[in-house]
């Protein structure tokens, strides 16, 4: 994904180009997405095509962390629930962590890996350039829950880049479109009767994001 980075090395990216970003990134990695709607094989895409290595762990005693991505081999922190205290622990450069209780909602976990990917394949040089502090921490990304609507900071920029790639990823304009009009999108009804719920199942993601993404994309108004 060629993009131009910003003299703090963030990727300059506007919203009318994440679908083009997206596509992009699936055709680099896995171009059936592009073809037909699926849930998106996370897992297999980080794992397989990225070399990535997922790990289920807990993260925060709250849970409001998300996912972690590690770009340098070393310690992070995170939370031993059995013993109700926070740990190092060191981990290699390609770690994606994912917070364990995200498995019980629907598609949350997907969206977390998939929101990882993209720091990954994005914003490596960021991440590199910021100094950690510490000589044996690890160089990552802690990704918490709130969703940025209007961002300013670099990190926040980040944070909006990697949420609004991962829905595009995970819910290819074409395909995502494709299949709200087969399931009656063009009815403004349809939304009461389950085609959110059936977006969600078709693609793999949660309720709250595929209703994100019929607003985003304009399907309301059809
Ligand atoms: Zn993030």
């Amino acid at each position: 994904m060629p993009v131009n980075l910003s003299s703090d090395l963030v990727p300059i990216i506007y919203k009318k180009d994440i679908d083009s970003i997206a596509a992009g990134f699936l055709t680099k990695y896995f171009p059936e997405a592009l073809e037909k709607p699926m849930p998106l094989p996370v897992e297999d895409i980080a794992e397989l095509s990225m070399g990535l290595e997922i790990d289920y762990v807990s993260l925060g005693e709250d849970k409001d962390i998300l996912g972690m991505m590690i770009f340098s081999d070393g310690e992070v922190q995170v939370y031993d629930r059995e013993k109700g205290r926070y740990i190092r622990r060191h981990y290699r450069k390609g770690s994606l962590l994912v917070e364990s209780s995200t498995l019980e909602f629907r598609g949350r976990d997907r969206f977390t890996i998939a929101h990882e990917m993209i720091h990954w394949e994005l914003h490596q040089l960021r991440f590199m350039a910021v100094n950690p502090g510490d000589r044996s921490a690890a160089r990552a990304c802690r990704c918490g829950a709130q969703t940025l609507m209007s961002p300013r900071t670099s990190e926040e920029w980040i944070e909006w880049q990697a949420d609004s790639l991962a829905a595009a990823i995970l819910m290819p304009e074409n395909m995502f479109r494709k299949k709200a009009l087969e399931l009656g999108a063009v009815d403004r009804n349809a939304q009461e009767s389950g085609l959110i719920d059936c977006l969600a199942g078709c693609f793999g993601v949660s309720r709250k994001a595929a209703e994100i993404r019929m607003k985003n994309l304009g399907l309301y108004l059809l």
